[in-house]
């Protein structure tokens, strides 16, 4: 396993730092986030340190996913929400706070779970600059 030693999840998978872990597997570790926007909210990430989905390598990005469906359906038995919203940030611009991949497992209950940050109206966009920043980023691929 390749690690950080100044990175927290990576001292949470060794076992230096307490967790209350969820599920283990060769390539991936879940576990509470101590600071939940819902009762449930867990978090998966590789064994291995990654930074971002920029960064990570293929395969473990695999296993996170292969990991977050099984605790997913783990959530969906344990916990009987009615539905799972599945949050991943990227960089500090977009408020990821722990720079080692984290896929977010957010139970919900809508309307009324006080989960307000998943929550916003759908508004039709201007479909001309629609257009325009996706051919900008097509013209990336
Ligand atoms: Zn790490």
């Amino acid at each position: 396993m390749s690690r950080d030693p100044d990175c927290l999840f990576c001292k949470i998978i060794a076992g230096e730092i307490p967790s209350f872990k969820v599920y283990e597997d060769d390539d991936a570790f879940a576990f509470m986030d101590i600071n939940p926007i819902a009762p449930g909210h867990t978090l998966v990430i590789p064994k291995n340190h990654h930074e971002n989905l920029l960064e990570i390598a293929p395969e473990d990005l695999a296993a996170v996913q292969r990991a977050s469906q099984k605790v997913a359906g783990m959530i969906m038995a344990a916990l009987k929400p009615a539905g799972i919203a599945v949050l991943q940030l990227n960089g500090r611009g977009a408020n990821q706070v722990v720079m080692h991949y984290h896929v977010h497992l957010v139970p919900r209950n809508r309307p009324d779970d006080g989960v307000t940050c998943l929550e916003w109206e759908l508004e039709p966009g201007d479909m001309a600059e629609i257009a325009k920043v996706a051919a900008k980023i097509a013209a990336a691929g």
